[in-house]
């Protein structure tokens, strides 16, 4: 008796599907099911069925319970994730659960989930703020929901901290009116009107609006301020014209309440947003809205790549060279890359955006395989700022700042501008040290020095999270004599403090911004004018406008130039543009001064003296040298282990199983312990995979995988493949 088997997607680290006996009715393609696998009830995804299985008729267990009635993925997400599974060698169970909101993941139905949601009454948007003075928090609120001009949910109201109690009040006085709904995302207002176009940026926009309907891949490329952002917005509204939806993938950190204030502010039309930081019922709802094609646009971070989208028109990757867009761990795919396959599947054009592209979609448009859209002018009549590269050998530093940076510091706070300065580095030093034996604080889980951090008194490593409090002694000779060395950003904030005693200074890093609402309450601050000097790590450094900045200063451009990690140079030069984007963003011109020991190195000369695309061209020439990406393709086989010789016996296994399959024209480089060998109390390893033919890698892969997960030595630790790594550790 033959009965059907389904083929099932299974969150199990197993790189294969998992065949199961069919309920008697039909189950497509894309549903849900729930099946036993080994003791656990787990939640799959079904991929396809047929009339026989490799597995014994008596072994095969029945599904449990069908989920769906009707395919929660659709044919073409399913045909892209079983792509993305076959690229990154990743298992595809794994694969479709990094596709599915955490709610549909755990089995819950495909439904909206009712939400609580606030909507000013009439009274309530005609009530004034102002009048509130003595409930600040209840002012805030309420000006926060006439912004929003629509029903908010958690999602919204979590900008305002404590708004929970504030808003019973507004209930109470009839402002505003709990709706249970399950309700859709927010629409926007429409409320701003869009600028006539600069030549430029019309002709980009004519570029991919002609390409509406079928594949084309865009290379945006304009510096911060150029109008990128306005491009999209007009092609977005094209796109909605059209009755088609628009994905739109921006970095971790780019998704801010600015910008989702101005996509609100310029489309009637219901915006779902999906990002990590969301509950589990918005980002349900979210997708589903998205998935019923009642949201025509679509905000969302890395894993949003894969919400299914019925009407799809457009894709619009914002700071494409960002990396943030590849996850760095389990299913370790880029978004950006995913969305250029998924733009080509689904025949669109995708517009990759950014001022500092990187150097893979650089190569990418010389190469002809996307369309290089240049906006060389900044919107407006703001005006580029001017990069100097700021000897520092033999100065004196205060704080990590030199005299001369103090002196243009002080003459742009004379005149009354802003001044940003960026170090990436948070906490008060890098560093502690005992200046009567040389003994320093360092982790005993990582390869790492403890991080000193003096407002909570604590010293922390930034690698594995351990910590403990600020030693009193040392701990090899007793002495107290204990001293921070380096900088980080709350020690330069203290050097600030004393030179500046009367300017507004705001600290703003992951530790001074923890508290929820703490960032915009700062933010407000520097818009205000009430805080003047800005002391900030990466999170100053994208998606903020500063327009009243007319200084910012680098304070360390050298920790790039010397890493282990050949993209570090890209990411150095990317940084330091990126934060000087921040300055005379309106018509005050910016000045940018760049701090380094190294005034002389070709790249960082190139970089200030001609500009990113001179530098780009440079540093890609250096990777043609160095067959290093784009030029060449790799896969990196890490390892890790609480013993320290595990991993680089299971590497060296590896090696030896791959040049079993004779792997031609591929080098394989190692095994190596990893630069920070020992990281949370595992050693870890790695072998580097390089060829000039990615078709050579992958049929190598396909072969070397399995062999790799019957490896009994692979059983003693733990291992993955990054396809196209993005970090080199
Ligand atoms: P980017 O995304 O490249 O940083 P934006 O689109 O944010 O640039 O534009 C920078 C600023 O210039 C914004 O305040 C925007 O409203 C304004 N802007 C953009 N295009 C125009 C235009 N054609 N005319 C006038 N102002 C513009
Ligand atoms: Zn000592
Ligand atoms: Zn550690």
């Amino acid at each position: 008796m033959s009965r059907t088997v389904l083929h099932i997607a299974i969150p199990s680290p197993l790189r294969r599907r998992f065949d199961y006996l069919a309920p008697a009715e039909a189950v497509a393609p894309g549903c849900r099911v729930r099946i036993g696998f080994g003791r656990r009830a787990l939640v799959g995804v079904v991929l396809g069925s047929s009339a026989h299985s490799e597995v014994p008729p008596d072994k095969l267990r029945p599904v449990e319970t069908v989920l769906d009635a009707e395919p929660l993925l659709p044919p073409e997400i399913l045909e892209l994730l079983t792509w993305a599974s076959t690229y990154y060698h990743h298992p595809i169970g794994e694969v479709c659960a990094a596709a599915l909101p955490v709610a549909l993941r755990q089995g819950e139905p495909a439904q909206p989930r009712t939400l609580r949601r606030h909507a000013l009454t009439a009274a309530g948007r005609a009530a004034r703020p102002d009048e509130l003075k003595r409930a600040p928090r209840q002012a805030a609120l309420l000006a926060h929901l006439q912004r929003l001009d629509a029903p908010a949910g958690a999602a919204e109201l979590d900008e305002v901290e404590g708004w929970q109690g504030a808003m019973a009040r507004l209930v109470e006085k009839g402002w505003v009116e709990v709706q249970e709904a399950p309700a859709l995302p927010a629409a926007g207002t429409a409320s701003d009107t869009s600028p006539p176009l600069a030549a430029a940026q019309q002709a980009a926009v004519d570029s991919v609006s002609a390409a509406f309907g079928r594949f084309g891949g865009f290379l945006l490329d304009g510096v911060t301020g150029s109008g990128k952002t306005e491009v999209y917005l007009r092609l977005i509204a094209q796109n909605l014209a059209a009755g088609r939806q628009t994905l739109v993938l921006v970095p971790e950190i780019g998704l801010t309440p600015q910008l989702l204030e101005r996509f609100r502010r310029r489309f009637p039309a219901p915006i779902a947003v999906l990002h990590s930081g969301l509950a589990d019922g918005e980002r349900l709802n979210a997708w589903l809205a998205a998935r019923a094609g009642l949201a025509p646009i679509v905000i969302g971070t890395r894993s949003a790549v894969f919400t299914p989208l019925p009407q799809l028109g457009l894709i619009v990757v914002d700071e494409e060279h960002d990396p943030s867009f590849k996850q760095q761990d389990g299913f370790r795919y880029s978004a950006r890359d995913v969305a250029v396959v998924r733009a080509q599947k689904a025949g669109v054009p995708i517009v990759l955006g950014s001022a500092t592209p990187a150097l893979e979609s650089l190569a990418n448009a010389a190469a002809g395989r996307y369309t290089r859209l240049e906006l060389p002018e900044r919107a407006g009549s703001a005006i580029h700022p001017h990069l100097h590269l700021l000897d520092i050998r033999h100065q004196r530093l205060d704080g990590g700042i030199s005299e001369p940076l103090y002196g243009v510091m002080g003459r742009h706070l004379e005149r009354g501008g802003q001044v940003l300065l960026f170090l990436n580095r948070r906490g008060y030093a890098p560093v502690l040290l005992c200046h009567d034996c040389g003994w320093v604080a360092t982790c005993r889980r990582c390869d790492a020095h403890l991080t000193y951090h003096a407002g909570q008194r604590r010293i922390r490593c930034h690698h594995c999270g351990t910590e403990r409090p600020v030693p009193q002694q040392c701990a090899s000779c007793g002495s107290h004599d204990l001293r921070p060395i380096g900088h980080g950003t709350e020690r330069v904030e203290e050097a600030l403090r004393a030179r500046f005693p009367d300017i507004g200074i705001e600290r703003i890093d992951r530790d001074a911004t923890r508290r929820k609402g703490s960032l915009e309450e700062k933010l407000a601050r520097v818009h205000s004018g009430a805080a003047r000097l800005l002391i900030g790590t990466q999170m100053l450094a994208k998606g903020h406008h500063f327009p009243d900045v007319t200084l910012v200063g680098i304070l360390d451009a050298d920790q790039g130039l010397f890493s282990a990690d050949f993209r570090a140079g890209e990411r150095m030069a990317q940084l330091i543009l990126q934060v000087a984007g921040r300055a005379g963003r309106a018509e005050r011109p910016g000045e940018v001064l760049i701090q380094t020991h190294h005034p002389d190195h070709p790249l960082l000369r190139l970089l200030i003296d001609q500009g990113y695309g001179a530098f780009a061209a440079a540093a890609l020439e250096e990777r043609r040298q160095a067959e290093l990406p784009p030029y060449a393709f790799l896969a990196l086989l890490r390892a890790e282990a609480p013993a320290a010789a595990a991993p680089l016996a299971f590497l060296e296994q590896a090696r030896q199983l791959a040049e079993g399959l004779r792997p031609e024209g591929i080098m394989l480089l190692g095994p190596v312990p990893a630069p920070m060998e020992r990281r949370a109390g595992r050693y870890r390893a790695q072998l580097l995979l390089q060829t000039a033919s990615r078709p050579a890698l992958h049929r190598l892969l396909d072969r070397w995988l399995p062999l790799l997960e019957e490896s009994k030595t692979g059983r003693k630790v733990r291992w993955s493949l990054d396809v196209d790594p993005g970090e080199m550790f």
